[in-house]
C-alpha cells in the first residue's frame, strides 16, 4: 500500500509522514452516511491546503456490524483490528452499536482500554450560527481531559444483597467500627471507584502539554475532593504536584496570581481547582474563565454533554481517546439507528473529530480550512435536518450534501 505508517517520540508525540497511512472505521447504524461525508471534506480541505503535497491513504478496519460480517457472528472487535489500530496509530471512526447482553460493555470502552488510551478530549468550542441555549455561547471555549481509564470504567459493583456484597459490607463494618467511623447497612450495593497517582499524573501532565502547545492560560482541576478525600481530593493533590514536579517554570497556582494582581504573566499557566458542582455553574456563569478542564472519568462524563449543550452542539461534539503512541477520533453521539441509511444525519462530529486529527497531527492549514467552512456554512443556513429544525429559514439538506457544501465552501475560502 502506497503511504508510509507513523512513528512516534518518547513523549507520545505523531512523527507524520507526508502520506501517512490513517485507519478508519466506518462504524454502525449512520456510520456509513457520516463517514462518506467526513472523508470528502477532510481529503479536500488536505489537497487545498497542501496542493497535493500532502495527503492520507486511509485504510478500513472493522468493528461492530460489520466485522460480524467478516470475521463471523459475535466478532464485533477482531484482535486483528485492534492491532491494526495500535498499528497505525491514528484512527477516525464512527459510532458503534453496544451489544446488549454477552461479553461486551461496551465496543467503545473496550477499544480505549485495550489500547491503553487514558486521555479522552473533548474541544468544547461555539460555531456561530448553531442555535445555542447560552446568551453568550461564544464565550465557552474548553477542552475537557477526561480520565478514561479508572474511576467508574474501573468500578467494580456488587448487587445489594450479594453474598460478595454482604462480605465486604461485613469486612469494612469491622474496620469502621476499630476507627469509631459510620457502618454501611448491609442490604446496600457496593460500588468500588480507583483513582491512583500513576493514572492521574499522566493525564493532567498531556492536559498541561496540550495547554503549552495550544496556548491556553488555565488548566482546572475538577473534583469532588471535598466528600471523596482519598479518591477526588487526591487527583486534586497530585494534578498539583504533576504541575511542580515537571512544569515548574511554566505554571502558578492562584495563591501565587496574587503577586501578579490576577493577571496570568505572558508564558505562565495557572493551575487551580474546582469542586464538580461549582464547575457546572461556573462553566455557564463565567465560561470565558476557564480553558483546559482535567477531571476523573465520571465527572468528565457529565461535564462534557453540558459543556457541549451550553453552545448548542451536542450533536457536533468532536471527540478523541488518546495515548502514549495511539489516538482513536470519534463522533461523540450513537449510531442513530433509526435514520441509517437515509442521508439524513448531521457529520459534524465526525468531521470536526477529524479537525482535531488534523491538528493532532500538526496540519493545522487543513483543520482551519474545514472549521471557517463549516461557520460559513451553518451561516448560511444550509443544513442537516437537526440544526433546520432549530432555525428560521434554513434550508435542509442531505448528510451528503451538507459534506459537499461544506466542500464547495473551501473552495472559495
Ligand atoms: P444516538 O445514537 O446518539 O441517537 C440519539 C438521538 O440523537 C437521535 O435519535 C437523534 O435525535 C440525535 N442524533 C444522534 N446523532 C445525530 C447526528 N449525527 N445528527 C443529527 N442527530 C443526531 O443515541 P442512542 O439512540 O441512545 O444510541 C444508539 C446506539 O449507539 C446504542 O447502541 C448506543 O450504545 C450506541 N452509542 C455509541 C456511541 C459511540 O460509538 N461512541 C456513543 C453513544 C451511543 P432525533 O431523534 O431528535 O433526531
Amino acid at each position: 500500500m502506497e503511504g508510509k505508517i507513523i512513528s512516534w517520540t518518547s513523549d507520545g508525540k505523531p512523527v507524520v509522514p507526508e502520506i501517512p497511512i490513517i485507519g478508519f472505521i466506518e462504524g454502525d447504524g449512520i456510520g456509513p452516511d457520516i463517514w462518506k461525508a467526513t472523508k470528502g471534506v477532510l481529503d479536500k480541505a488536505v489537497e487545498i491546503a497542501y496542493s497535493g503535497s500532502r495527503r492520507i491513504i486511509w485504510k478500513e478496519l472493522f468493528a461492530g456490524e460489520k466485522a460480524q460480517k467478516i470475521y463471523g457472528e459475535g466478532n464485533l472487535l477482531p484482535e486483528e483490528t485492534l492491532q491494526e489500530i495500535s498499528r497505525l496509530g491514528i484512527v477516525l471512526k464512527g459510532p458503534l452499536t453496544t451489544p446488549v447482553g454477552g461479553g461486551f460493555r461496551s465496543l467503545n470502552v473496550t477499544i480505549r482500554q485495550a489500547l491503553d488510551l487514558y486521555a479522552c478530549i473533548r474541544p468544547v468550542r461555539y460555531i456561530p450560527g448553531v442555535p445555542a441555549p447560552l446568551k453568550n455561547p461564544e464565550k465557552v471555549d474548553v477542552v475537557i481531559f477526561r480520565e478514561n481509564t479508572e474511576d467508574v470504567y474501573a468500578g467494580v459493583e456488587w448487587e445489594a444483597g450479594s453474598k460478595e456484597a454482604k462480605e465486604l459490607i461485613r469486612l469494612i463494618n469491622e474496620k469502621q467500627r476499630q476507627k469509631g467511623g459510620s457502618l454501611i447497612s448491609e442490604e446496600s450495593a457496593i460500588g468500588i471507584k480507583p483513582i491512583s497517582e500513576k493514572n492521574t499524573k499522566r493525564l493532567v501532565k498531556k492536559a498541561i502539554q496540550y495547554a503549552i502547545e495550544n496556548n491556553r492560560k488555565v488548566v482546572t482541576l475538577v473534583h469532588k475532593g471535598n466528600i471523596m478525600k482519598f479518591t477526588e481530593g487526591r487527583f486534586r493533590d497530585w494534578g498539583y504536584e504533576v504541575a511542580k514536579e515537571e512544569f515548574k517554570d511554566i505554571t502558578i497556582t492562584e495563591e501565587e496570581l496574587k503577586k501578579y494582581e490576577g493577571k496570568i504573566p505572558e508564558g505562565k499557566i495557572l493551575i487551580n481547582d474546582r469542586i464538580a458542582d461549582a464547575m457546572f455553574q461556573q462553566l455557564i456563569l463565567r465560561p470565558e474563565e476557564y480553558d483546559i478542564l482535567a477531571t476523573p472519568n465520571l465527572n468528565g462524563d457529565y461535564l462534557s454533554d453540558a459543556a457541549a449543550a451550553l453552545v448548542g452542539g451536542l450533536g457536533m461534539a468532536p471527540g478523541a481517546n488518546i495515548g502514549d503512541r495511539c489516538a482513536v477520533f470519534e463522533a461523540t453521539h450513537g449510531t442513530a439507528p433509526k435514520y441509517a441509511g437515509l442521508d439524513k444525519v448531521n457529520p459534524s462530529s465526525l468531521i470536526l473529530s477529524g479537525v482535531e486529527m488534523l491538528r493532532f497531527m500538526g496540519w493545522n492549514e487543513a483543520a482551519e480550512l474545514i472549521l471557517k467552512s463549516i461557520e460559513k456554512t451553518v451561516q448560511n443556513k444550509t443544513v442537516t435536518y437537526d440544526l433546520a429544525r432549530q432555525m428560521d429559514g434554513a434550508r435542509e439538506v442531505k448528510c451528503s450534501e451538507f459534506g459537499l457544501e461544506i466542500q464547495k465552501n473551501m473552495e472559495a475560502l
